[in-house]
């Protein structure tokens, strides 16, 4: 008798068309109350709830839903709202809720201390999604507060669903936390009854199964962290509830053995991060332990080969008589549907699969392994995704030969510069003159309404191409002719034609491909629809030459031309995966090289290679830090290869803990990298100065993230501070990243104020 049971570890709760987003920032606004959030919050659950029980699912998972993000919600269930806030335990949750997501003092009263700024945030693992990360110390208690996730249960079974609670596990959610003056695993035995009580109550409650992740297990974890793994889940399993401990995005390793040992009723792996762990775990996951497989892929779009699923899934099932399927983690972090995206070219359509087509996935696999792959409408669906693959692999948009034989043909030296950092910088400085303490930006300057009108107007077609070029033309100028009044010293032309950073790449290179809807959340209410790289990546045209060109021609000062690096690219689509990232990366670098190139010959002396994503792009265990490393840098290197001595090459990387890649950082060999450091009040730069950070380095001076415009004493005081751990002659003075999102009042006064302080450094 071979039991199938599937389910998913979470769902996307933005919507299908991110009802979510439309419903909190409406709230937001004051424009509707909370029982109107409440009731789109309602109708989402129940909507995917349905979808899940319409594929077939055992299980509707519950607990996964969030208004803000689900790391916040565990904060409220265990009542650990950082005693900063100041909150008063009688005032509304909601309003609390919001208060820590976003900071208070900026709408409804709460009587709470109205200056807290809101809960840091930070990527989830190595996801686009970023949680709120709860805060610790020595007072921090915990107590239950379980009525809004039992009532969600109660939702679901009053519809009729069997239900699977999922919970973040306790080591995950303390590990998530920042601490101070405390280590937080020593908070393990104040959270531990709130676990303990919850879920024995949702037991109570008829909860068939509840669902503990804990993908810390896939990181290389201090003794004690994993030591405390089997004492917890002993005390978590006395209270009666069936536990599925959820692992995944990496390979258990070291952790394999005490995963499968821990007294639970089942363990969740990641088979498409991990497939080579599959039949150890099956040797060391006891029977009748339920093993899950999370064999469909929740971090990328692509369809699942079913076939070779199958393959993997057969002889598991041979020796366990009972299996779970499940995607690899929470679909998060894919979009939505397919439904919808009839602009895709068919094939590309045909070989995709969002979240809803995922759980059709996991559908089709029960039945094959229950009814035999030979069952009609089984031999259908399997019919159908093999021919949707072999289209794909067979594809002329997929393989382009001519990219295959410019990868081939690139030479030995092309990842490195004609001679080193010194020779380098005295052409440069020869050929640009520039003061000491050169002051520049980061590339963007305000999208203001009429640009992002212009561009709306052009893409829908009411503008035409020359049109459109004149009212950028007209905003280039406009950002020349401020720059030069405030004294600036290396221009950019402010990137008015760009909506984003990777869209505006990805849509003029060929391989990549956009959709209407695919929308994934990143935080809160904010969503990102990364482009899919399916093919392989030429460039067609020049980019970005036009734009800089005419910027140029309008200043005698160098104007910067403003490129987006490889990784950056690779990191923020979703990637195809028949052949390595590394291989993916070197394409894109070769198509940005070819821009490097071409922009040098129309006469830019400078240009910048943006590289925000490289520190993301790191793999979670430390082990293969150094591969990515490897291939990354190179990749940046092959597009900043094509620059001549005299041509100064610039990069960006915004914030992050860069200290830990710092070689990686200098194996770049850019001319000058600027970063972001105001925040951390230049603390970050101390890594540098100890490293001997050999090239130009532009520290940001001010927090563009802020409308708050910085004094020139404010400035002032950072530059020196910069100047101690960096020699004065390597110091940029620039601002912390792009000034897009900022108006242009602030943004004049706060670079003339940067101006000022770098004049006064010099004298
Ligand atoms: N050049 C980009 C800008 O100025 C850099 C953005 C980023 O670092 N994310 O907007
Ligand atoms: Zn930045």
């Amino acid at each position: 008798m071979k039991t199938i049971h599937t389910h998913t570890l979470g769902f996307p709760r933005i919507g299908a068309r991110r009802e979510l987003k439309t419903a909190l920032e409406s709230y937001w606004r004051g424009e509707s109350d909370a029982a109107a959030l409440a009731q789109s919050a309602r109708a989402l659950r129940q909507r995917h709830w349905a979808l899940q029980a319409g594929a077939g699912l055992d299980f509707v998972t519950v607990g996964d839903f969030a208004l803000y993000d689900q790391v916040a919600n565990h904060i409220q269930l265990f009542g650990c709202e950082p005693a900063r806030f100041g909150f008063d335990a009688a005032s509304d949750a909601l309003t609390r809720y919001f208060a820590m997501a976003r900071g208070d003092g900026h709408e409804r009263c709460c009587g709470a201390n109205h200056d807290a700024r809101a809960l840091d945030m930070t990527k989830w693992f190595d996801t686009n999604y970023h949680y709120l990360v709860p805060e610790f110390d020595t007072a921090t208690g915990f107590a239950l507060h379980p009525a809004p996730l039992l009532a969600e249960v109660a939702e679901a079974q009053a519809l009729g669903h069997a239900v699977k609670v999922a919970l973040i596990g306790p080591l995950t959610f303390l590990w998530l936390g920042r601490e101070r003056g405390v280590d937080r695993l020593d908070l393990l035995e104040r959270l531990l009854p709130a676990y303990r009580a919850l879920l024995a109550q949702l037991k109570d409650a008829g909860v068939a199964w509840v669902q503990l992740d804990e993908p810390i297990l896939g990181l290389d974890l201090a003794p004690a962290w994993r030591n405390a793994f089997e004492p917890t889940y002993w005390k978590l399993a006395q209270s009666g509830a069936r536990l599925m401990l959820a692992t995944y995005f990496s390979p258990l390793e070291e952790n394999l053995s005490l995963a499968c040992r821990l007294p639970v009723a089942g363990l969740h792996v990641d088979g498409v991060r991990a497939p080579h762990e599959l039949t150890s775990v099956c040797d060391w996951l006891a029977l009748p332990k339920v093993l899950s497989v999370g064999i469909v892929d929740g971090r990328n779009v692509w369809r699942t080969d079913l076939d070779a699923a199958l393959a993997v899934l057969d002889p598991l099932l041979a020796r366990r008589g009972q299996l779970w399927l499940a995607p690899s983690c929470s679909l998060l972090h894919v979009p939505f549907s397919l439904a919808g995206e009839d602009a895709l070219a068919p094939a590309l359509r045909a070989s995709l699969a969002f979240a809803g087509e995922k759980l059709e996935e996991l559908g089709t696999l029960k039945a094959a392994l229950c009814d035999g792959i030979d069952a009609p409408a089984v031999a259908a669906s399997l019919a159908t995704a093999r021919a949707a693959l072999a289209a794909r692999r067979a594809s002329a948009q997929v393989h382009d030969p001519e990219v295959a034989a410019a990868v081939a043909a690139v030479p030995a030296g092309a990842d490195r510069r004609a001679s080193p950092f010194a020779v380098r910088k005295a052409r440069q400085q020869e050929r640009f003159a520039l003061p000491s303490y050169p002051t520049t930006t980061i590339g963007s300057f305000p999208q203001t309404a009429a640009i992002r009108a212009a561009r709306a107007r052009f893409k829908s077609g009411a503008l035409d191409a020359q049109a459109y070029a004149s009212a950028m033309h007209s905003e280039i100028a406009h950002a020349v002719a401020c720059q030069e009044e405030l004294g600036l010293d290396v221009l950019v032309h402010g990137e008015a034609e760009r909506n984003d950073m990777v869209e505006y790449f990805g849509e003029q290179l060929a391989g990549f491909a956009f959709t209407g809807h695919g929308w994934v959340q990143s935080y809160g209410s904010r969503c990102v629809k990364p482009p899919i790289i399916f093919g392989d990546v030429a460039r067609r045209a020049p980019m970005t030459v036009g734009w800089t060109v005419h910027a140029q021609g309008l200043s005698a000062k160098p104007v910067k031309g403003m490129l987006t690096g490889p990784i950056t690219l690779l990191q923020w689509s979703f990637v195809r995966t028949d052949q390595p990232r590394a291989d993916t990366a070197l394409q894109l670098a070769l198509a940005m090289r070819a821009e490097v190139a071409d922009l040098q010959a129309a006469g830019i002396g400078i240009i910048q290679i943006d590289e925000p994503a490289l520190r993301e792009g790191l793999p979670l265990r430390r082990a293969q830090w150094k591969a990515y490393l490897d291939w990354a840098t190179r990749a940046f290197r092959v597009t900043a290869g094509a620059a001549a001595d005299a041509t100064q090459i610039h990069t960006h990387m915004c914030y992050a803990e860069f200290n830990d890649i710092l070689p990686a950082i200098a194996a770049l060999d850019a001319d000058v990298i600027t970063i972001e450091t105001s925040r951390s009040d230049m603390a970050l730069l101390d890594g540098f100065g100890a490293f001997a950070y050999p090239n130009g380095i532009g520290p940001g001076v001010y927090d563009i993230h802020s409308p708050r415009v910085p004094s020139s004493a404010d400035i002032e005081r950072l530059l020196r501070k910069a100047a101690q751990v960096i020699p004065p002659e390597h110091l940029w003075v620039n601002p912390d990243c792009g000034l897009k999102t900022r108006a242009w009042p602030e943004t004049r006064a706060a670079l003339a104020n940067m101006v000022a302080a770098a004049r006064a450094m010099r004298a």
